[in-house]
């Protein structure tokens, strides 16, 4: 399916849900330390979910998924309803960036996202704190997303950089140099000591990896990322079995499993959740409790994110999912077309609902947006 027939699709299915008044719940308030107590009330869901079906799938898998969808309602069908629930609240975005800003795809070199995602991002970031949050290191980020309004944080949030003034509107091409020489830049990096021997272990895994056709070892900076998208599948057990042989050596790293995607990680007590905290701490929001901060993500890794705003009691955790997936998120988008759609509309309420106040207030004191173009 094309990226404008899946917006279509997506559209099309917002439209229907809503004008069945599909009553969902907005899940804002979660129950602290209790997951299982979570007051999702979906109750109130109808049955014309089940309406829902994708091209291509087979039935089976369609039931599963309206199944699911139940229980992680679409966030575009929900969409009313979460706004009604931020109004007054203070938002702050962070985004996933691989399968969430962009397309899965067989060379992550070349996992670009759209223009049309590009200009979605920049307009949600002119009205709330936006931050990208990726396993790739912060430049790669960077280097993709091309953004001067955004946070980014790199290597899982082990690399975070906040600049704190605003930036000049840039095309992304000197955007890289433009931040990096600010002296006065916040620069948050709680594996800098496990760099040498992640060198180390690069060396060593790009010697199996050449072994074993289609591997491929991607330098994260702070972990180091093993793709085996083109891996035949016999090849794979007796990858993961040289990778693991290599980690013997470095106790003190761990190993985990993204979506085709082995990844080696210094074993500190820092994730994605770490990260999304350590940021709205920074930024000035960790002690108000009308900070509402929205997640989207994709990946195993950002199950940290979701667990942080489940304990917070308040925000939107959203995984992007166009299949059934154990998660600790409350609301689901299928995939980036949705994602995109998604962050248009959040841009567009807050602009038609801020017309009247001004930036300031909606960022909060010491807050205020960086110039944008
Ligand atoms: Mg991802």
């Amino acid at each position: 399916m094309t990226n404008s027939a899946k917006l279509n699709r997506a559209m099309r299915l917002h439209r229907s849900s809503t004008s069945n008044k599909q009553k969902v719940q907005p899940i804002t308030k979660v129950v602290k330390n209790d997951e299982n107590s979570v007051n999702l009330s979906l109750a109130s869901i109808t049955s014309n979910l089940h309406d829902i079906s994708t091209p291509n799938r087979p039935i089976s898998s369609d039931l599963a998924y309206n199944s699911w969808v139940v229980e992680h309602p679409s966030a575009l069908g929900s969409f009313d309803q979460m706004m009604k629930a931020a109004k007054g609240k203070r938002m702050v975005v962070f985004l996933d960036y691989d399968g969430t800003l962009s397309p899965i795809v067989d060379d992550p070199d070349r996992a670009f996202m759209s223009d049309e995602m590009r200009a979605a991002v920049r307009e949600v970031a002119k009205y709330f704190p936006t931050a990208v949050i990726s396993g790739r290191s912060r430049d790669k980020l960077k280097g993709f997303v091309q953004l001067s309004n955004v946070y980014y944080a790199g290597s899982h949030g082990m690399d975070i950089m906040i600049p704190p003034r605003p930036l000049k509107p840039c095309d992304g091409k000197n955007h890289t140099t433009a931040m990096d020489k600010k002296a006065s830049d916040v620069l948050f990096q709680p594996a800098k000591r496990f760099l040498p021997a992640i060198q180390e272990i690069r060396t060593l895994l790009e010697e199996i990896t050449r072994k074993i056709e289609g591997a491929r070892v991607e330098d994260n900076r702070f972990c180091l990322s093993v793709h085996f998208r083109k891996v035949q599948d016999e090849d794979y057990d007796i990858l993961e079995a040289k990778v693991k042989s290599v980690l013997e050596n470095y106790p003190e790293f761990h190993l985990t499993f993204g979506k085709k995607v082995l990844e080696v990680r210094p074993s500190i007590e820092w994730n994605k959740g770490h990260a999304l905290e350590y940021l709205l701490d920074t930024l000035g929001f960790s002690n108000s409790s009308d900070v509402l901060p929205l997640y989207i993500g994709d990946d195993r890794t950002d199950e940290d994110a979701f667990k942080v705003i489940r304990s917070r009691g308040l925000g939107f955790p959203i995984i992007v999912s166009s299949t059934p997936k154990d998660t600790k998120a409350c609301y689901s988008l299928q995939d980036p077309s949705e994602v995109l759609t998604f962050l248009l509309r959040i841009a567009r309420w807050r602009k038609a609902s801020s017309s009247s106040r001004s930036l300031a207030q909606i960022w909060g004191p010491g807050n205020s947006p960086r110039s944008v173009n």
